[in-house]
């Protein structure tokens, strides 16, 4: 289980989880990408309904409702499956607050899915480190950070990586961050191979091959619910997405 986090916006944690999830089940694993974002995005980019009154998360994590009530099969991808976020899920980080097992309540419900049996599950975050990313860190056997490839890409990152070690340290022993994926990657600026290099001397093994360039088709996808690889399979981001789909699936099996 895999926990998509950076609570800056806009680097690329809904593209990288929406499009490493489908490449995976297009290799034939199942997956579920459970959307903790209330802006709903993932769910957008999968062509899942989260109007006001479809049931979603927020229930899941607030009233006790079944993950299997909420899961959704995605259009035309036999094997990929969403547990949609409405714009409901913006409360939950307050009143989760005054719940029992509140860091929990995620691991809970998804320990306890097992309607479908899966191989991965991939957690979309909100950009921010309150209860809804301790809720996916508790959860998650592993942390993926996307990095975008610019000015100031690096500002905020201790602060994430602190709070890794505290959810470490209390309330999920074996999380560990497994994975960096470079994103929005222009070839032609210095800059981004200066942030590039920068991150790999700091993080080494941690940071994927595969780097994610800038790709309009990326940025078009979602508008079709669709990932990139069925919207423009040839384009470079749905290459750039499977190839780092190939890379995290093998890390898996070596480790
Ligand atoms: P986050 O979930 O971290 O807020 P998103 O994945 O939503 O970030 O990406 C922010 C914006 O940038 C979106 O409009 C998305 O379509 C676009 N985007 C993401 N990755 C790329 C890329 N590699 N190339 C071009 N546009 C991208
Ligand atoms: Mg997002």
């Amino acid at each position: 289980m895999i926990a998509v986090a950076n609570q800056k916006g806009g680097v690329g944690k809904t593209t990288t989880s929406v499009n490493i999830a489908a490449a995976l089940s297009m290799h034939g694993q199942r997956v579920l990408v459970v959307d903790l974002d209330p802006q709903g995005n993932a769910s957008t980019a999968l062509a899942t309904e989260h109007r006001g009154d479809v049931p979603d998360v927020y229930q899941v994590l607030v009233d006790d409702l079944p993950m299997a009530d909420i899961v959704k099969q995605v259009p035309d991808m036999p094997n990929l499956y969403c547990a949609p976020a409405t714009i409901d899920l913006a409360g939950a980080e307050i009143e989760l607050v005054s719940l029992v097992a509140r860091e929990a309540r995620l691991r809970r419900a998804l320990a306890a899915y097992d309607a479908i049996e899966l191989d991965y599950i991939v957690i979309d975050c909100p950009p921010s480190l309150g209860l809804l990313t301790v809720n996916a860190l508790v959860a998650a056997d592993e942390v993926m950070i996307p990095i975008q490839c610019e000015y100031y890409a690096l500002e905020g990152l201790g602060q994430l990586l602190r709070n890794v070690d505290l959810i470490k340290a209390h309330l999920n022993p074996t999380l560990r961050l497994s994975t960096i994926v470079l994103t929005m990657y222009d070839g032609r600026t210095r800059l981004a191979s200066q942030v590039a290099d920068e991150v790999r001397a700091h993080f080494g093994e941690t940071v994927l091959n595969t780097v994610i360039p800038r790709s309009v088709r990326l940025s078009e996808a979602p508008s079709y619910g669709q990932s990139v690889m069925t919207y423009d399979p040839g384009s470079s981001g749905a290459m750039a997405y499977m190839d780092a789909a190939r890379e995290i699936a093998h890390r898996a099996t070596v480790a």
